[in-house]
């Protein structure tokens, strides 16, 4: 339909390989939009381990994770890829027309030439807390990410954990909430200091309750939430007002809804060829721990290796018949003048 975005490449995941799969591309003229569930890029380097050093990038002897996603962005940077994050690619469907459909949870929706599949090990999602029949209240009540901040206006807010995610909601809707209670198993956060030493002095200050605990039971008709039962550390026993909860419990990777766009599987990967990382669908390619092949090394190097190769497939497709010519970066001042250099 008319309202679908329009791009040559649709890359699902803004990891590592999807951002370098961003700049191989662009080296080849093709545009990407890139779509990924976290609410920002670098993927499991973002979210698993974002302050660890990795020693195994060639040419970097020591580089943090968080620092690489950050090199990664400024050499896609030339390309202008377009970022849609918070939501999941639900379905990729072929046009009769040629190219393909995809459509995200959100309700995005693309016409792509080409589809790169860079997921990883698949959807990061969230962990629900084991509350006797919490999914009855999901999504209206119970939430497990903020997309709209209006939806917590004027709401008593139950927001469990002690994370980076659980301080900086706390701190976000603290100003618009009714009121919002933290709540955490025990008095020790895992979340940036001054976030921490900020929820302390608020609660000081009589504007936020921190309460140690865990949460047993919620009480509510039809999805809406009227109040949360808590065990307190203490071993007494109260029931805390909530009209909203947000559990942050951590991420699971979970396949999702690749399981169902028609590839051939195996044990939840997609087995793509090594000559140009194309799945049992043609132009569908898939590249990084997401795909398998004889010799796989879920490693950062073998996804950047695969998405060079992708790329000069996937511009056979995306520009029928027009001749590729093997550059360096170094003498290719066409390539240069792409790269915004010369
Ligand atoms: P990912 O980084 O997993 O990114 C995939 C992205 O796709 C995710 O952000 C996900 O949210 C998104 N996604 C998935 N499905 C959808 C969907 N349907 N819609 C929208 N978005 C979707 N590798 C090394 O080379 N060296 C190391 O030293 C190293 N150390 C590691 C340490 C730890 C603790 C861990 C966990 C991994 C380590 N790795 C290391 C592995 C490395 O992180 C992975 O190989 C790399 O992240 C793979 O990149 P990727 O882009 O393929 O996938």
């Amino acid at each position: 339909a008319s309202d679908a975005i329009t791009t040559d490449v649709l890359v699902i995941g803004a990891g590592p390989v999807g951002i370098f799969a961003v700049f191989e591309l662009g080296l080849l003229d093709m545009r990407c939009h890139l779509v990924d569930i976290l609410d920002r890029p670098g993927g499991q380097c973002a979210e698993l381990y974002p302050e660890k050093p990795i020693y195994d990038i060639p040419g970097y002897p020591v580089v943090g994770a968080q620092e690489l996603v950050e090199k990664l962005m400024e050499q896609a940077r030339p390309f202008s890829p377009v970022f849609h994050y918070s939501q999941m690619v639900e379905t990729v469907a072929r046009l009769p027309e040629g190219g393909f459909a995809v459509t995200t949870d959100l309700g995005t929706r693309f016409h792509a030439k080409v589809v790169v599949i860079a997921a990883g090990g698949g959807s990061f999602q969230p962990k629900r807390p084991p509350v006797p029949g919490i999914e009855a209240y999901e999504g209206t009540s119970v939430f497990y990410a903020v997309r709209r901040m209006e939806a917590f206006r004027d709401q008593d807010v139950l927001i469990v954990g002690g994370g980076d995610s659980a301080l900086d909601w706390t701190l976000n809707l603290q100003p618009i909430a009714r009121r919002v209670t933290l709540m955490h198993r025990r008095d020790e956060f895992r979340a940036a200091p001054h976030s921490v030493e900020r929820m302390r002095s608020l609660v000081a200050e009589g504007k936020l309750d921190l309460v140690l605990g865990q949460v047993t039971g919620l009480a509510g008709a039809d999805g809406h939430l009227s109040g949360v039962q808590v065990k307190l550390n203490d071993g007494t026993a109260r029931e805390i007002a909530a009209t909203r909860m947000l559990p942050f419990f951590g991420l699971t990777m979970k396949l999702g809804p690749i399981a169902d766009w028609g590839l051939n599987l195996h044990e939840n990967l997609i087995p793509v060829d090594t000559e140009k990382f194309e799945t049992s669908e043609p132009g569908i390619f898939a590249v990084g721990d997401i795909n398998t092949y004889p010799g796989k090394l879920k490693l950062i190097l073998s996804g950047f290796h695969e998405v060079a190769l992708m790329a000069q497939a996937a511009k056979r497709i995306v520009a029928p018949g027009q001749r590729i010519v093997f550059q360096y970066t170094t003498s290719s001042t066409s390539l240069q003048k792409k790269l915004g250099v010369s």
